[in-house]
């Protein structure tokens, strides 16, 4: 079907930097197969929902109103202080996109931290600032003070994704002031329900330039959903909602939503208990493994580590069918793996590999017969 293509003119018209840009590679794209898959810290086990299709021929509201209250009396913010989108990721996008001109503004990043900012950036053709987390995984604030007037957004993520740990409350209360006059500050909080005391949607009112991001796909256990949203003052909210698609939320996934965060409220809180319950059982496993060289203290629902011959323990695993994620490539994180705390069973599953790995390695196969 595609011997006509041309592919000279697709190139041609394509973008220059879009012809040049290297994806993102997201876990699911990046490894298929397996059977237990602790890659993407999606929840474990199995969420089913149920929905009404009725109606399917009406567009959904721009907002739906019931999730919109919803998710708003749960994160405890105003109505017009909310806006749902598909997924945080698009959040992270319609934000780009409606605060930076392309190939004039920047953002900054603060690495190793998630990769989706600077995909995004450039997928808007805006450069990325890149301004590292210290040795101790906090913000560099001295450096960013040296930025304060090159950037129109500043992505912090906390807890951070893929150390797992949270940025210092103060550090991040600091850079809101040092930006006050010059960028938003946006505090990802994709994993706040590990952790919710550690949560900035309070000070939305008192920070004009603070925006949080928030999700269904980590604790709520939809990341089949595509749903996330936007938390900041209405005057953001009103700006993003000029450039975001005219029906982001569709209507079934608007149903599962606005249930997830009604009725169905004590069930994730009960998740995020066992994940974290889970969690001692995961880091008291790798903390006795000879390979272990460091693990990382985490509040969400993966843990980093760094290991001897990752590489090696990534492939073993992957041989068993159990998949986690390298997170070798991101800078300062060589030999790094993370692993998602998913099910009961599926951490069962976890250990059972790693100590069969363990095994091949104190009993290697013989390969060379004598000479
Ligand atoms: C998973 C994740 C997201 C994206 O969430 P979606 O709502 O699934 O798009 C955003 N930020 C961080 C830090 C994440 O880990």
């Amino acid at each position: 079907m595609s011997a006509n293509v041309n592919i000279d003119l697709i190139s041609k018209l394509v973008r220059p930097d879009v012809r040049e840009m290297i994806p993102y590679q997201s876990a699911r794209r990046e490894q298929s197969g397996g059977s237990c898959w602790l890659n993407a810290n999606e929840a474990g086990g199995n969420n089913a929902q149920q929905v009404n299709l009725e109606n399917l021929n009406r567009y959904p509201d721009f907002q739906p109103t019931a999730l919109i209250q919803a998710y708003a009396s749960f994160a405890k913010v105003n109505t017009n202080q909310v806006l749902a989108t598909r997924g945080a990721d698009e959040g992270i996008e319609v934000l780009i996109r409606t605060f930076c001109e392309s190939e004039k503004d920047n953002i900054i990043i603060c690495p190793p931290t998630y990769g989706m900012y600077a995909i995004s950036a450039k997928g808007h053709n805006c450069n990325v600032l890149s301004i590292p987390l210290l040795e101790n995984l906090q913000l560099d604030l001295k450096s960013l003070t040296d930025h304060k007037d090159n950037a129109k957004i500043v992505f912090i993520c906390s807890p951070n994704n893929p150390t797992g740990d949270v940025i210092a409350r103060d550090d991040i209360i600091k850079t809101l002031e040092l930006f006050k006059d010059s960028a938003l500050v946006v505090v990802d909080e994709a994993y706040i329900e590990f952790c919710p005391e550690f949560t900035f949607a309070s000070l939305i009112n008192q920070y004009p330039n603070l925006v949080v991001l928030r999700t269904l796909s980590k604790a709520f256990a939809l990341a089949g959903l595509r749903c996330g949203f936007t938390l900041a003052n209405e005057y953001i909210i009103a700006m993003m909602s000029k450039i975001i698609a005219p029906y982001p939320i569709s209507n079934p996934v608007a149903q599962i939503a606005t249930t997830a965060l009604t009725e169905q409220l004590t069930l994730m809180q009960q998740r995020v208990d066992s994940t974290i319950e889970l969690r001692t059982q995961i880091n008291d496993f790798l903390d006795s493994q000879p390979w272990l060289i460091k693990r990382y203290s985490s509040k969400t629902n993966y843990v980093l580590f760094n290991a001897q011959n990752a590489l090696e323990l990534f492939n073993a695993l992957v041989e068993r069918g159990v998949l986690i994620r390298n997170q070798s490539s991101q800078l300062s994180l060589e030999n790094c793996l993370r692993v998602s705390i998913g099910s009961k069973q599926e951490l069962v599953e976890f250990k059972q590999a790693v100590n069969d790995y363990n095994q091949s390695i104190a009993n290697p196969p013989s390969t060379t017969s004598k000479q």
